[in-house]
């Protein structure tokens, strides 16, 4: 058996790193080279505890680790644990493999601990190493596995490009195609537009694509396509609408034009014509490649409508003359002596001035709703009757169409005196040929009115005062005759006789004069008689044959009968045969025609001398009116076709004058048979 120091030798010689423990302070009995080796000590450690020899293990596990084992008696080994040491006064970390192991008495009490350990560090460092490759191959590996999977996606989207490619070129090619048939549609749709299409392509604007109708603007056919538009078309140089073209080929903008003028050429003669027209900048891929021309020809709006201006201009001027007029008018309407009123087709007053307010005596407001013949008021003829509203001068024009002139009637108002107007009235024609209106004029006569009844108040008096003296002058004259005896010859008879032919004209001159009152104020009491009317026209014509300068033709049913006053139809024809005899010297018959129907007898006297003005005519019946010149050097009253038209007015018949200048007159009357 060996004893304790022989074992410590045997463990001296150990390989192994040997420390011996033999307190439990862990006092260092036994260390060897090895053990002192990894502790970085010498030999005068032994006998000393561990914390007093190795410091630096203090705050390492190894102490508590010793302790436990010698509390326990267990062994306690492990591998790969690092311990922290000075070496050569620095520290080094070092890895190891060691046992505790408790070395025990009989009784199983722990006497010692046996310390063994391996340094193990160059294998741990070449583990780690090998570790450290396994790990950058891992990695490795692990970056080849997301390469390829990379690659692998890679390729997938690679096939997925491929398949885009394709497909892409697939739209490409069907692009083209569509590009081709939109092009050749494109030329179609400019080939048959009505509008007038140019395509122009490059900064010299070549003539690219033309259709008919900008061909017959231009007057040109299509042997312009392929060339600029200046030299196909040198005229067109400078004119606005060609430098337009370049400006939008240089600018890029597209331009509108309206109503632009052109100068062309048309039959060897510059001519304007007016385009609204739009220019389209063609683009590729952001650069202008051409320009599109599309023009509308509005040559024939702008002419018509200048004309249409024209018209406007030349009616406002118009109207401007029209509006100065009216104003004219107006004024003239406003400030005249006469009045005027203008009736609608019903008589209503649609306007009067103020003149027709003054001489009617009533205001505007009320002239608007009084009619010619309305109740409040009373019309009359001159010589007091009545005036029937179908005689009244504007039913006359509304009603004929013709005008009437100068008539004269009394208007009698309640309350107000009579006034008297001479009326004059003239129709409106519409576009209708028809009366839709009428306009009367009239003056207030009345002051004259006034004058002429005194002057007849006077011719009433006068002549009927010198009647008498007339009359006993008549009967001296006849003694005086009767005095002289038949045989005297010489001056003492032919001086009766003169005189006895000037008193029977003044005689006859006082008659008129009387009659022609007596008749104005209705005063004539007719008798009546049946008579043979051509015996009565024998006898009227008694003195004319005798005198012989006319010749008397007498035409018509000589035992014709006639129930009438005979005095008055003998002054009647004695005053149509006598004026065919002063009027008419000339004419070297008249004719007496009469002539009968079922209702009346119409007698006639027809003389081929001067005639009478046609614009007199009308007026020859009326009192004191004489017509001709001539007869200015012919004496007379007036009166005597005054007197007949009442005289034949009294008897219910009908009297009138048809004449023609140069040509003779005839003048007739017609009595009704019963
Ligand atoms: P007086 O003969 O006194 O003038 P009348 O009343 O008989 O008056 O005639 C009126 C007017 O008519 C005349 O002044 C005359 O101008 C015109 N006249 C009448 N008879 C004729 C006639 N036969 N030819 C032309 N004029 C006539």
């Amino acid at each position: 058996m060996l004893n304790n120091d022989e074992l410590l030798l045997i463990l001296a010689d150990s390989k192994d790193a040997t420390a011996v423990y033999d307190s439990a302070e862990l006092r260092i009995r036994f260390v060897n080279e090895g053990m002192l080796a990894f502790w970085g000590k010498d030999n005068s450690i032994k006998g000393k505890t561990l914390s007093e020899a190795i410091p630096e293990l203090r705050v390492q596990p190894f102490e508590q680790l010793l302790l436990k084992v010698w509390a326990s008696g267990e062994t306690y080994s492990a591998t790969d644990t690092p311990a922290t040491l000075l070496i050569d006064g620095n520290p080094k970390t070092s890895f190891f493999d060691f046992e505790y192991r408790p070395i025990k008495d009989v009784s199983g009490k722990t006497i010692a601990i046996l310390h063994t350990a391996i340094d193990v560090t160059s294998r741990l460092l070449a583990l780690k190493q090998v570790e450290e490759k396994q790990k950058r191959e891992d990695e490795l590996i692990a970056e080849l596995t997301a390469t390829n999977q990379s690659v692998k996606l890679a390729n997938e989207s690679l096939s997925g490009i491929n398949n885009d490619l394709r497909a892409s070129n697939e739209s490409i090619n069907r692009l083209n195609e569509r590009l081709l048939e939109s092009e050749t549609d494109f030329k179609r749709l400019v080939a048959q537009s009505p509008v007038a299409i140019m395509v122009f392509r490059g900064p010299e604007l070549v003539i690219e694509l033309v259709n008919q109708p900008m061909l017959d603007i231009l007057h040109r056919d299509d042997s312009v396509i392929g060339y600029p538009i200046l030299m196909s078309m040198p005229e067109l140089k400078g004119e606005p609408a060609v430098e337009l073209i370049f400006e939008v080929y240089r600018s890029g903008k597209g331009f509108d034009g309206n109503e632009a003028p052109v100068k062309m050429m048309r039959n060897g003669e510059t001519e304007t014509r007016y385009f609204n027209f739009s220019y389209r900048p063609l683009m590729d891929g952001g650069r202008v490649v051409g320009v599109m021309d599309i023009a509308v020809e509005v040559t024939g709006q702008v002419l018509s409508r200048r004309r249409l201006e024209a018209i406007i201009s030349e009616k406002t001027v118009l109207e401007h003359h029209l509006r100065a007029n009216e104003q004219r008018l107006q004024g003239i309407l406003d400030t005249i002596a006469e009045g005027v009123v203008i009736v609608n087709e019903n008589g209503t007053p649609i306007y009067s001035n103020p003149m027709a307010w003054k001489i009617m005596g009533i205001d505007a407001a009320t002239f608007t709703d009084r009619r010619y013949n309305d109740a409040k008021w009373k019309n009359e003829r001159i010589d007091g009757s009545t005036l029937p509203a179908e005689d009244h001068p504007m039913h006359i024009a509304l009603r004929t169409g013709m005008a009437v002139y100068d008539q004269e009637i009394a208007i009698l108002m309640p309350g107000k005196e009579k006034i008297f107007i001479s009326v004059n009235a003239a129709p409106l024609i519409n576009e209708h040929e028809r009366v839709s209106a009428c306009i009367v004029t009239f003056t207030d006569v009345t002051s004259r009115r006034k004058i002429l009844q005194e002057k007849d108040d006077f011719i009433s008096v006068a002549s009927h005062e010198l009647k008498t003296p007339v009359t006993s002058l008549k009967a001296s004259l006849q003694l005086l005759t009767r005095l002289i005896p038949a045989e005297t010859p010489g001056m003492a008879a032919k001086l009766v006789d003169q005189a006895n032919r000037s008193l029977n004209k003044l005689s006859d001159l006082i008659n008129a004069l009387l009659n022609s009152n007596r008749l104005s104020q209705g005063r004539f009491p007719v008798h009546r008689s049946h008579f043979k009317i051509a015996e009565l026209i024998n006898e009227c014509c008694q003195h004319i044959r005798t005198a012989g300068t006319h010749q008397i033709v007498l035409n018509g049913d000589r035992q014709l009968e006639i129930n009438a006053d005979e005095q008055l139809i003998d002054q009647v024809l004695i005053n149509f045969v006598n004026n065919a005899v002063k009027y008419a010297p000339q004419s070297k018959e008249i004719i007496i025609e009469v002539t009968a129907s079922d209702v009346e007898i119409k007698i006639s006297v027809t003389d081929f001398g001067p005639g009478i003005p046609r614009e007199k005519l009308p007026h020859i019946f009326e009192r004191y009116y004489r017509a001709n010149h001539i007869s200015q050097q012919v004496s007379g009253l007036g009166l005597g076709l005054f007197i007949s038209a009442e005289i034949i007015r009294n008897h219910g018949g009908k009297i009138g004058a048809e004449s023609e200048e140069g040509k003779g007159s005839t003048f007739w009357f017609a009595l009704p048979r019963n």
